[in-house]
């Protein structure tokens, strides 16, 4: 074909009581899909979460070109709440999202009311959209980008009278066969339709984000793009479905079927971390650990339900969870430093990792270790005799176990870590040096008096100064052991 059938179209949400009452037949569609040449919108009544209205084609050819050659400007989608309402006005084109106006808006101002589900259903939704829209390479914000950075915008609050639509309507968004950059898209979340929980505000907003993208109504029940339900979790797929609503047809663009994976994946390229955020609840990274101890992750409020959660102890697995809490024993014989690995899959597949590394060991309140290991901070860590370890020589931070290599002003490096002054925490033969507002252990300092007793021929002064720059970058890295 020469192009779309229609240059432009409106996507709306129905709710589902209008939905199943008084809604149009499939021949009804059909015709109305013959109108897109009409000045008047046309409503086509669908399910729960959309309908379309087509709309003059000329009116956008002559606002903003041919909508399907435009690249994407901004990768940002940001999810406007309407903290104390929304003013959004009309536009004479299609409206811009630096300037809250929208053609949706036919005369005058409308006010949107706020978000009204709290804070918390918020975070929820806000977690949604973002797990929905992990595996591509656009971000997810609540905070406005403002008049001066290109967006799209998702104004998830209000109702559809609000806007001067009719009380069914869930969503609206504007639609072209390509991206329509800087779009407002509604989701009506104040509907009573979306009164429980957030799963359907969030299937919509996706649906009608993504209708500004150029993705049409699909015939797959899995894909947010879908009338059909209901069927569990809802993502973008990869699958070639067919376009339509309550039947299959083709799709509107031309294209016999349609791929909202792929097509999202082409548009914005691949998100950087999809799947799920999993973290060490407990032992915690970086802590010190006794033998047979018990390990907890956890994903949080991940969106995807996880499916498969595997914990792995210096790289072999110690098995698999299926549900929360994902608890695992340590495996016996542990011994000093360890690495921990989690991975997440959730029901789509994608996988989430995080690491941990933990010194397992036992306490030293008498200052006693085994061979092998100094008490620091009452627990027996590392000596020099391991590489990286507690006094061992070094020339960088990432040679020490502990990330801090501090050195003296002949420039010797010596594995060392943080301390607080006359508490007695630096390992035997060590002393706690003042360094900035805090310390260092380091070999040979009398610990009452931060004096220098080491080798240099530099008094003490020179060296505070030194581990002084070593000890700013405590705070930038990711440390090993405290
Ligand atoms: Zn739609």
């Amino acid at each position: 074909m020469k192009g779309p059938m229609r240059s432009a179209v409106v996507s709306i949400a129905f709710s589902s009581l209008v939905a199943l009452g008084a809604l149009a037949s499939p021949s009804a569609w059909a015709e109305d899909a013959n109108t897109s040449d009409a000045v008047d919108p046309q409503w086509r009544m669908d399910r729960p979460i959309t309908g379309y209205r087509w709309v003059d084609p000329d009116m956008f050819d002559s606002v903003s070109g041919d909508p399907s050659s435009q690249a994407h400007s901004s990768k940002i989608i940001y999810l406007n709440r309407c903290l104390g309402g929304c003013s959004i006005g009309s536009s004479g084109g299609f409206g811009d999202s630096r300037t809250n106006t929208s053609f949706l808006v036919r005369g005058g101002t409308a006010q949107i009311t706020p978000w009204n589900k709290g804070d918390a259903q918020w975070e929820e939704l806000v977690a949604c959209v973002t797990a929905m829209y992990d595996p591509y390479d656009v971000v997810i914000t609540d905070v406005d980008p403002g008049p001066d950075v290109e967006h799209f915008e998702a104004i998830v609050a209000g109702k559809a009278n609000e806007i001067g639509e009719q009380a069914g309507v869930g969503g609206i968004a504007p639609f072209s066969c390509g991206v329509i950059n800087n779009a407002i898209t509604f989701s009506f979340a104040n509907s009573s339709f979306y009164a429980d929980g957030i799963d359907g505000i969030c299937e919509t907003v996706g649906q009608e984000t993504a209708h500004a993208f150029g993705l049409e109504h699909e015939f797959l029940c899995t894909d947010p793009m879908t009338y059909l339900q209901p069927c569990g979790y809802k993502w973008f797929q990869d699958e070639n479905a067919p376009c339509g609503e309550y039947q299959a047809r083709g799709c509107d663009c031309g294209q016999a079927n349609q791929n909202s994976h792929r097509m999202l994946k082409d548009e914005f390229g691949v998100g950087a971390n999809p799947g799920p955020k999993v973290e060490f609840l407990r032992p915690a990274p970086n802590s010190n650990v006794s033998p047979n101890f018990v390990i907890e992750v956890s994903a949080g409020k991940y969106y995807y339900g996880v499916e498969r959660m595997e914990v792995f102890v210096n790289g072999t697995s110690l098995g698999t969870a299926t549900s929360a809490p994902f608890i695992f024993n340590a495996p016996p014989g542990l011994d000093g430093y360890t690495t921990l690995e989690v991975k997440a899959t959730d029901v789509r597949g994608y996988e989430g990792t995080s690491t941990a590394e933990i010194n397992v060991g036992s306490s030293c309140s008498t200052g006693e270790c085994p061979s092998g290991r100094v008490c620091y901070k009452a627990f027996c860590v590392a000596d020099a005799t391991t590489e990286g370890g507690f006094g061992a020589s070094c020339d960088s931070d990432s040679a020490c176990l502990s990330n801090i290599c501090g050195k003296d002003n002949d420039g010797v490096g010596v594995c060392t870590d943080t301390c607080e002054l006359n508490k007695g925490q630096c390992p035997k033969d060590f002393g706690c040096l003042k360094a900035g507002s805090s310390g260092v252990c380091w070999p040979g300092v009398s610990e009452d008096t931060g004096g220098c007793g080491c080798n240099s021929a530099d008094p003490k002064g020179g060296i505070a100064s030194l581990l002084l720059v070593g000890f700013g970058l405590v705070f930038l890295r990711r440390r090993r052991i405290i």
